[in-house]
């Protein structure tokens, strides 16, 4: 049975209730977890509250020290970790192993900025003042973190946050707590001094709900849904909590008559189907211009049959299974309602036949044309493995379309018009646009939506300013 980590050791919840995490390839029990509650988040929060000072007043240096010492750790142990991730995930092998290796680099990432950061000096009116731009962490901050990405997107928040001096409670999703855990738990191997960062796992209704309420918490780093990333902004409104809100996405990928297909068509694929459509970052809405859009069609078909649907730990798995039943339910039903509008599938349409599927919540890597853009799978979020394509006649056309949507996460444009690629960069309503590539991201380069898809970034230098509050001090010198 696994534990949660609170002040330094492994737990079990208060009520010593327990939740049973199954695998979504086969339904077997893959281990149990402390069911926690509002009490053992609010005592989680005061361990937090408690290391705090103890925390900010190591140096940057050292606590660069122990986030280089834990990526060597996870490092060391990523074979054990990403094997966990597929059984509770569902991703295949070789995409936990990319999971668990993006976590360290950004330990890593945020361990090297932290001798770094800067404040400011500045002269004022006479020699006898000046002024002095400060840094200084925020507090206790709750992460939260979906099922999708438990671990990388964990670290999105842990590295900049603890190097910045912050405390942690984290709350994972109630379906991934395994592998998140065994990772603190190495984090406290590698040297982080007790209380810093603790993992609290149980309900969003309960855990999650006491760290967005409680007072002792300055800040919500939040991954997840816009609709329940709505009620952690409501909640962090009372009492002007800060938060960084990483929400849905529907990016559209536009491929103009000069783009290079074969690299589209290839970007399209694993853009869409990675983590079997699950991902915030993903192709969603593929806009092809007429001149190119039956080569392309035909080429991306081709490449959909390709893709391998199996048990993420059996050899060759391309594309596991999705994460839960409900999450597979509400894909089929927008693919539904899109036929019902008079979309064609191209490829895909149905769950996969056979015993090794029979247990799982597997589904076939979908492509749809013909599609009216009214339908679901356009206006909503799909977060499966299914692709609507859209023809377009030119480039307004294609940015008109491509923004017209309450997302704005990504957004890609493949065209060898370095002109029309630049236009098009500046255009796009989203927060990260590729030109000639798609949905891979850097540690280097701040990540966060425009509109429903966010608030404040993670990634880049920007995600420590967003760990910190900035004061202004006047130093009168005479
Ligand atoms: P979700 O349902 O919003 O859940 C996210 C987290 O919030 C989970 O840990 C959940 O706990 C918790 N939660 C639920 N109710 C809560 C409450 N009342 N108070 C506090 N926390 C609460 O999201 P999901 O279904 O796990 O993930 C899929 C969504 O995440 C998609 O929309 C996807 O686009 C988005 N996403 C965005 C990004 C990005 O960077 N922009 C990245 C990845 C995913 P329980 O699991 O216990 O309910
Ligand atoms: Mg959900």
């Amino acid at each position: 049975m696994a534990q949660m980590f609170v002040n330094g050791e492994s737990v079990d919840s208060i009520s010593g209730e327990v939740t049973e995490i199954y695998n979504p390839a086969n339904g077997d029990l893959v281990d149990t977890v402390p069911k926690g509650t509002k009490d053992d988040a609010r005592q989680a929060i005061d361990v937090a509250y408690d290391a705090f000072q103890a925390w900010w007043d190591t140096p940057f240096s050292k606590r660069g020290e122990i986030l280089f010492n834990a990526s060597h750790l996870i490092r060391e142990n990523e074979k054990e970790l990403a094997t966990l991730l597929t059984k509770e995930q569902g991703k295949p092998l070789r995409e936990a192993f990319l999971e668990i290796q993006r976590f360290a680099h950004t330990l890593d990432h945020y361990a090297g900025l932290a001798k770094n950061i800067r404040g400011g000096y500045v002269p004022l009116l006479d020699a006898s003042r000046h002024g002095l731009i400060l840094k200084r962490p925020l507090g206790v901050c709750g992460a939260i973190i979906p099922w999708n990405f438990p671990v990388s997107l964990m670290g999105n928040k842990l590295a900049p946050g603890l190097i910045a001096g912050n405390t942690f409670v984290v709350k994972p999703a109630g379906t991934t707590p395994l592998t998140a855990t065994k990772v603190i738990e190495l984090m406290f191997k590698a040297g982080l001094p007790k209380g810093v960062l603790n993992i609290v796992t149980g309900p969003g209704s309960t855990v999650g709900q006491e760290i967005i309420e409680n007072s002792k918490v300055r800040k919500i780093g939040f991954t997840g849904s816009t609709e329940i990333g709505r009620k952690v902004m409501e909640a962090a409104a009372r009492e002007i909590k800060r938060v960084t809100l990483e929400l849905g996405g529907s990016d559209p990928m536009i491929v103009c008559e000069d783009g290079d297909i074969d690299k589209a068509v290839s970007a399209a694929s694993v853009g869409r189907f990675f983590n079997c459509g699950q991902a915030c970052l993903a192709v969603k809405r593929l806009y092809l211009f007429e001149q190119i859009a039956d080569e392309f069609i035909e080429k991306l078909t081709v490449k959909a049959k390709k893709l391998r649907v199996k048990d993420g730990m059996a050899e060759g798995a391309m594309i596991g299974p999705m994460h839960s039943t409900s999450q597979r339910e509400e894909v089929e039903m927008q693919i539904q309602d899109a036929v019902d509008k008079g979309a064609r599938i191209l490829v895909g349409g149905k769950r996969p036949e056979g015993a090794e599927y029979e247990k799982g919540y597997f589904y076939m890597p979908t492509l749809l044309t013909d599609i009216d853009e009214s339908s679901k799978i356009v206006q909503e979020e799909v977060f499966g493995p299914a692709l609507p394509i859209m023809r377009v006649g030119d480039l307004d056309e294609a940015l008109a379309k491509a923004n017209n949507h309450i997302y704005g996460l990504g957004s890609s444009i493949w065209t060898r018009d370095i002109n029309r690629a630049h236009f098009a960069a500046e255009r796009f309503e989203s927060g990260y646009t590729w030109i000639n590539s798609a949905q891979i991201i850097f540690d280097q380069l701040p990540f966060g939506g425009f509109k429903q898809s966010g608030l404040g970034k993670e990634h880049g230098s920007e995600a420590l300013d967003y760990y910190m509050e900035t004061k202004s001090v006047v130093v009168a010198t005479s």
